[in-house]
This record gives C-alpha cells, sequence and structure tokens, in this order.
C-alpha cells in the first residue's frame, strides 16, 4: 500500500484523488489550506489547515508515514509548493508537482504581464476606471488604496467566498467556474467593463474570460505565476499517474 498525500485547493487536484482511489494498493490524503468555506466533494480522505510551514509539513509526511507528495496546488500557491519540495527533501520522499500549463497570449489579446497583484494595481492605466477583478479574494488591499488615489474607480470582483475586505464602489459576485464564453461575454458587457485583473491560472475553467476579453478588446493585466522549485513536474492527471507507475 502507497500513501500519497495530494497538496490540493484546485479542481485539478480533486481529479486526481478521484482517480488515484480507484487504483488499488494506493491511500489517498487530500489536503486543502481551509480557505473556502465549502470547498468542492473529495473522495478519500482529507485534512483541512496549514501544516505550520515547511518544518510541519516535513513532520507530517514522516509522522503520517507517506510514502508520495503530489502538490497539484494552484500554480500561483508558491509559499506551499516551496514548502512542499522542502519537506519531501526533508522526509526523503518522492515528490511531483502537477503544474497546469500557462495561458499563453494570442494574436488580438491585449496583456499587460506584471510580476504581482501590487504591481497590477499600478499598471492599471488612468482613465480606466470599471475593472473586473478575478484575482481572487486575497489581497485586496492594493485595490482598496488605488480607490483613495482614484476615488471614481468601480470594482466588479469574482470570488468563491466574501472577500473580507469590502472595496468602495464594487459589486460582488459570488461563484465558482467553469465559466461559459456566453456568460463572460455578457458579464464584461452588462458591466461594461474597462479591464480585467487576472492570474495566469492557466487551465480550461476560467478560460472564457479571456476571450471575450479579447473579443471586445478590453486589456487584462496578467499576473505572473511565481518560480517553482527544481523538481519533478507534469502538466496532466493523465502524467501524473504514469510517473507514479515507477514506485
Ligand atoms: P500559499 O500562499 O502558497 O500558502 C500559504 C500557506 O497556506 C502555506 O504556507 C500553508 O500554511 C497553507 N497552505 C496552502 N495550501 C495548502 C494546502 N493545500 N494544504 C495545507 N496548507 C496549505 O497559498 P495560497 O495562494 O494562499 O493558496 C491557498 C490554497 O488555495 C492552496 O491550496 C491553493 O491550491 C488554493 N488556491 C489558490 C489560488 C491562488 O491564486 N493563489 C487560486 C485557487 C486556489 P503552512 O505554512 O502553515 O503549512
Amino acid at each position: 500500500m502507497k500513501k500519497i498525500l495530494i497538496l490540493g485547493g484546485t479542481g485539478d487536484a480533486v481529479k486526481l484523488a478521484t482517480k488515484l482511489v480507484a487504483i488499488p494498493k494506493i491511500a489517498v490524503i487530500s489536503s486543502l489550506a481551509g480557505r473556502t468555506k465549502k470547498p468542492s466533494a473529495l473522495v478519500g480522505q482529507v485534512r483541512i489547515g496549514g501544516f505550520g510551514g515547511a518544518e510541519g509539513l516535513a513532520n507530517y509526511l514522516q509522522e503520517n508515514s507517506i510514502d508520495i507528495l503530489i502538490d497539484a496546488t494552484h500554480p500561483c500557491a508558491g509559499q506551499i509548493t516551496n514548502n512542499g519540495a522542502i519537506a519531501s527533501q526533508v522526509a526523503n520522499i518522492p515528490h511531483l508537482m502537477l503544474v497546469r500549463p500557462e495561458w499563453g497570449k494570442v494574436a488580438g489579446d491585449n496583456w499587460i504581464e506584471v510580476e504581482s497583484i501590487a504591481a497590477a494595481v499600478k499598471a492599471i492605466p488612468e482613465g480606466i476606471e470599471r475593472i473586473f477583478i478575478t484575482s481572487g479574494r486575497q489581497q485586496l488591499e492594493p485595490f482598496l488604496e488605488r480607490s483613495h488615489i482614484y476615488p471614481n474607480i468601480w470594482y466588479l470582483m469574482r470570488s468563491i467566498d466574501p472577500p473580507d475586505l469590502e472595496l468602495p464602489n464594487s459589486k460582488v459576485i459570488l461563484d465558482r467556474g467553469p465559466f461559459s464564453l456566453e456568460r463572460e461575454r455578457q458579464l464584461l458587457r452588462d458591466y461594461q467593463i474597462h479591464a480585467i485583473v487576472s492570474k495566469n491560472s492557466g487551465g480550461d475553467a476560467t478560460y472564457a474570460k479571456i476571450i471575450a476579453a479579447r473579443e471586445l478588446g478590453i486589456p487584462i493585466i496578467m499576473v505572473q505565476r511565481p518560480a517553482m522549485p527544481e523538481g519533478d513536474k507534469v502538466t496532466s492527471i493523465t502524467d501524473a499517474i504514469a510517473w507514479l507507475q515507477q514506485f
């Protein structure tokens, strides 16, 4: 029996757990940070909450006799990914990162590429006043600061759970992907959006907004992913399962 810990919090992690529990001689534990009030249903064992840094994660791996660590977290969750790389080395167990391919710019895309949310907010061109925030409900402070400087700015914010910080002049839509192209087009039109702030999440579930923005000529301020640690990486669930065959 091989005990696999999946670092999750993504649709890919849910799909991977579902595939792995169906394989004989594999026991799966999925780990969630606990950010979402009602996380997507998961098969197999689930644990929730931080580990206490890389050291805490290494202790968890050892105390629970984990044989293999698979990091299927969001590509922008840089801290837990670094912790996973360090902890698996300390615990001396195999470690895989499941990383969806990035979205690439195609003809007609108008992207302003930046390194962080704070940089994204600084990069919003002057005169752009109706902004669609799709980069999550955390890290809203830079948007709030911009509101103080440009009081005419209006934000549409979409997240799974309500944000802790309320932006003045804003509307919150609580929703979880996948989002259809028709809906994204409609939403950009209905709210007369001037620009979108997005992370380069990759994958299909939230790509429709990129297409809709291209069609409507709306710029996207695209937050790049953090650098990944060295180590084994795959881009699909099929490849993750193939990688496991060696153990
Ligand atoms: P992060 O900045 O990389 O991690 C911050 C801390 O949260 C980690 O040091 C760890 O705490 C804890 N943590 C994160 N993921 C965890 C997991 N799967 N299991 C247990 N603890 C975890 O992460 P984040 O960007 O806040 O993302 C948190 C979670 O949301 C991740 O699971 C990620 O997959 C998911 N998510 C993130 C984004 C995004 O844009 N960042 C988007 C969609 C989903 P300790 O140090 O105490 O262990």
